[in-house]
């Protein structure tokens, strides 16, 4: 398959990209944030919401199959594990100041329940967050520079 790095290689049009003169947005993630954060967020590919960005649990697509953004040069890197902590401890304080408040105190059961849900709703914030942060990356067009690293 060929290599399409450059905007020009999808659309004739491009002569010179960026045109003379101007600091021209990538092409790719024209929606508004809302919308293009959101495609991340449900895992669909963050230009256009047609295909999903994983292929399988957290490896990203190369190419997105629908609308063929650069998916995979997106360095998402550290930034989805940060936020998926960022969100998930910050519920599970809660739990803890209820614990040590007094308020509930699970069995040795739930409190396996607990952590098996814990883990879960990790896994979901995980990838949720790696959606997330390629729809960003891809909308401000920060793409990996050597595409092997
Ligand atoms: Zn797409």
């Amino acid at each position: 398959m060929r290599r399409m790095d450059k905007p020009q290689d999808y659309h004739p049009d491009f002569e010179s990209w960026p045109p003379a003169g101007t600091h021209a947005k990538p092409e790719w993630a024209a929606d508004s944030w809302p919308v293009t954060i959101g495609r991340g967020i449900m895992g669909r590919c963050p230009s256009c919401g047609a295909a999903p960005i994983f292929d399988g649990y957290l490896k990203v697509h190369e190419r997105c199959l629908n609308c063929a953004a650069p998916l995979g040069d997106m360095p998402s890197d550290d930034a989805p594990p940060y936020i998926a902590m960022l969100v998930v401890l910050h519920v599970l304080a809660l739990f803890v100041v209820f614990f040590y408040k007094g308020y509930y105190h699970p069995g040795i059961l739930m409190a396996g329940v607990l952590l098996a849900m814990l883990a879960l709703i990790c896994m979901a914030a995980l990838r949720m967050a790696k959606g997330a942060v390629i729809g960003i990356m891809l909308k401000l067009g920060m793409k990996r520079e050597d595409p092997n690293g």
